[in-house]
């Protein structure tokens, strides 16, 4: 309840998929929604990959939730992350993935050793999903077009791009057929798949990988990547414990088929962080979570029970491979090649946020695809200034003459 007149308040803990549509649903209702998030924008997570390789700019991935909410009366808040093997899950990421990767070529064109040079044109991916797939594909032609007639010491289509899975095959999810399409594209950009392969040790030098029959090995890779998954965030251990709610393995936290924590009607929980039934942690269970929370509370306004449980319906997924080729599925359909891509490149017209990003975009791909250009290959070397995250207190000014500029 909102103390001064009575009015019930819905805070909404992040302005992902979820959040928003759950904020949405809750246009115009008779209710104060407050939205926290850590960050000022929404992020298009689906495209942080063409990021992190230079086809999109980090502004037509992402748009200022103030900007998206506007026409609603709502709030806001905050947090962070990575090292060795950095993932991708937000802008920060994408962009040190994109220093690491644009970095990695620079720092090869200007090594003597033959040995380090290769380490520097070696880039280990860690996961066959989706985007693993995506970057692993996405290095691979960088390398082979994009920086092909760039460098004069180096070739970059020397460039290996290694690609580990503990499963039987890349996109695996996507079915036999489709991914037997994925694996044949990936073997023809040069991508070295690595099925039945279990990451155990990563560090300075590269990673080591296990087998199935138990070997050993290591593989020297300047630049890892690790696109196998990421925990909840702390905030999900912090609802959980504080309401008793059961987390699982990846810390998602169990819900009812009303989508509230058993006991706690009042909390929802919906999108990457929730678990019911092992629904897969997609865009689409994000925004249906998020419509059914929002819709839900709409009737508890009215004083209605909404006694409907949510169910959620599978409109399909979809990766991108390459220029021109992609693989969606979507129902009994199956696409793969350049109808596939033509598939692709429609959902994320559609789904992308905000009309000038889907413009902007559609712009950017078209130099991409047509003339191999990636506009934004953009990357700082050092963090500007000694604050290092602007949520944090500055140094005071001992410890900032003692510390002085930080190097990321
Ligand atoms: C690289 C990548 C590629 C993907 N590709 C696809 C794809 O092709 N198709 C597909 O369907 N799905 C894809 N996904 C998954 C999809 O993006 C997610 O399922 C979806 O974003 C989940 O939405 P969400 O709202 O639950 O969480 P998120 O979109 O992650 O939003 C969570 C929000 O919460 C905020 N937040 C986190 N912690 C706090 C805190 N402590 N306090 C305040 N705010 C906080 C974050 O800043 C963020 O804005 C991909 C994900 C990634 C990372």
């Amino acid at each position: 309840m909102n103390d001064q007149d009575n009015r019930r308040r819905v805070v909404i803990i992040g302005g992902g998929f979820a959040g928003l549509f759950a904020a949405r649903a809750l246009r115009r209702a008779p209710v104060d929604v407050t939205l926290l998030d850590r960050a000022e924008h929404h992020l298009f997570q689906p495209l942080l990959y063409q990021c992190a390789t230079g086809i999109l700019s980090e502004g037509k991935i992402a748009a200022s939730l103030r900007a998206l909410l506007r026409k609603h009366r709502t709030y806001f808040g905050h947090d962070e992350f990575a090292i060795y093997a950095p993932g991708m899950k937000t802008i920060e990421d994408a962009l040190v993935i994109r220093r690491r990767v644009f970095g990695a070529f620079e720092i090869a064109e200007s090594a003597t050793d033959p040995a380090e040079r290769q380490r520097w044109l070696t880039f280990a991916l860690v996961g066959a999903g989706p985007t693993g797939v995506e970057l692993a594909g996405q290095i691979r032609e960088l390398a082979t077009k994009t920086l092909r007639e760039e460098y004069r010491h180096i070739k970059p289509e020397d460039a290996r791009v290694l690609l580990f899975d503990g499963g039987a095959a890349p996109l695996a999810p996507f079915g036999p057929k489709l991914s037997a399409k994925a694996s044949a594209t990936l073997d023809k950009l040069g991508v070295e798949q690595h099925m039945h392969s279990i990451a155990t040790q990563i560090d300075g030098t590269g990673l080591s990988v296990r087998a199935q029959d138990g070997t050993e090995t290591h593989y020297d890779a300047a630049t890892v990547l690790w696109t196998a998954g990421v925990a909840a965030p702390a905030v999900a251990t912090a609802i959980a414990q504080a309401t008793g709610a059961k987390q699982d393995r990846a810390g998602r936290i169990e819900v009812g088929p009303d989508l509230s924590i058993p006991g706690h009607p009042e909390i929802m929980v919906t999108g990457d962080v929730m678990n019911l039934n092992k629904l897969p942690g997609v865009a689409e269970v994000a925004m249906q979570t998020g419509l059914y929370a929002g819709r839900r509370i709409r009737h508890e306004l009215r004083g209605e029970v909404y006694k409907k449980p949510f169910r959620y319906y599978d409109l399909g997924s979809a990766a991108y491979l390459s220029r021109g080729r992609a693989v969606v599925s979507v129902g009994k359909l199956q696409f793969a090649g350049f109808p596939g891509w033509v598939v692709w490149l429609f959902i994320h017209i559609g789904f992308l946020t905000g009309y000038r990003n889907r413009f902007g975009a559609v712009l950017s791909w078209w130099f991409a695809f047509t003339r191999d250009l990636r506009r934004e290959r953009t990357y700082t070397t050092k963090q500007v200034g000694i604050v290092g995250n602007v949520y944090e207190e500055p140094p005071t000014s001992a410890s900032a003459a003692a510390g002085g500029e930080q190097a990321t």
